[in-house]
């Protein structure tokens, strides 16, 4: 007999179909269910449930669960919403997200370095005018966030020749990244670097970090880059760091609301550019075969992944 594995989700009708899809083909002893289809017998035998954006209400349904894995990296709401005593919560470590959005830092730094947005404003205006290129050795990039996606962002752009800061919570050393560890050294990489990307979670340590003052503390003219949560970056102050000229640009990915409403200025600030949150997108036949590993290790061995300390909030 199959291992029943409830699908806790609130997305899309279909993009629950599609996991489950997904997910039953990379653990064909598992039957995967999604809570609605759950009879009273399953959801008391449940031990671990695949999650995407839970209602901890369904999880509340299942008193017996032990662990939950989570589809996605970032799990600020699921660890917002479960209690403390709650089942362990493990979010997705997967090398092919963090491979993706290490690409995608790169993109979007070359974007900045290569003076994209100037050049496309200057043609939209027929200016034929050329700028000064600094050598990307000349360029100081600040990853504020050092864990599973920063390391690799930091290594793809040191093998282009950026300069690299770290900055983390405990200064987690990478070979040719120059390392800074907690809050009294943030304003040292902020003042170093001329594109700081944002890579980290959304805790309450985290939530506004980047305020008025760490946007003052940016070099003048530097770049920001927010591929983490909407809510780190404080958006009013950003914005008014652009418009006086302190800041450059800033390529944001994730917002304090999200679709980004229609009424936001942000959509057509000329020194913003708005993507719709796509810079490190969950792989389903990645992910998939990742959450079944784990899985069949834990039916097998009841050994259950590391997961988020919960008084850290990651
Ligand atoms: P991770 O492995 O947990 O690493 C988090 C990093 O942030 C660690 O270096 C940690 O420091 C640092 N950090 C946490 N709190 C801090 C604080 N208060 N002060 C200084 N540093 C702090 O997380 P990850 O897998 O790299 O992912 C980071 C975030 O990216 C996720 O939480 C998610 O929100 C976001 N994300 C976005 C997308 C997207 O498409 N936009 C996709 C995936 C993930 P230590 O090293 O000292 O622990």
């Amino acid at each position: 007999m199959k291992t029943v594995i409830p699908f806790v989700a609130q997305t899309h009708e279909r993009d629950r179909q599609t996991w489950i899809a997904a997910l039953g083909a990379a653990m064909p002893q598992c039957e995967i269910k999604e809570f609605a289809a759950l009879s009273a017998q399953e959801r008391a035998a449940a031990r671990v449930a695949i999650v995407a954006d839970p209602d901890p209400s369904d999880l509340a349904g299942m008193p017996n669960l032990a662990w939950v894995h989570s589809l996605w990296a970032g799990v600020e709401r699921i660890v917002g919403e479960l209690p403390m005593d709650g089942p362990t919560i493990v979010r997705l470590e997967d090398p092919q997200m963090a491979a993706t959005m290490a690409e995608a830092v790169l993109a979007w730094t070359l974007y900045l370095h290569r003076d994209m947005p100037r050049y496309r404003s200057q043609q939209a205006e027929k200016i034929w005018r050329e700028h000064e290129l600094p050598l990307p050795s000349e360029r100081t990039i600040g990853l504020l966030g050092m864990g599973a996606l920063g390391r690799v962002a930091a290594a793809k752009l040191l093998q282009q020749s950026f300069r690299v800061c770290g900055w983390s919570r405990s200064g987690t050393d990478v070979e040719g990244v120059e390392t800074f560890a907690g809050e009294t050294e943030l304003d040292r990489v902020l003042g170093l670097s001329d594109i700081v990307v944002v890579l980290m979670p959304l805790t309450a340590q985290t939530r506004g970090l980047v305020n008025a003052k760490r946007l003052s503390a940016m070099k003048q003219g530097a770049s920001l880059i927010n591929f983490a949560r909407g809510p780190i970056v404080d958006t009013a102050a950003l914005v008014e760091h652009l418009d006086r000229g302190h800041l450059d640009h800033a390529v944001l990915d994730v917002f304090d609301e999200e679709p980004l409403p229609a009424h936001s200025p942000l959509w057509n600030h000329p020194q913003v550019t708005v993507l719709p949150h796509i810079s490190g997108p969950t792989n389903r036949t990645t992910a998939s075969a990742i959450v079944a590993g784990n899985i069949r290790t834990y039916l097998q061995s009841g050994r259950i992944p590391p997961g988020v300390d919960r008084a850290r909030g990651y």
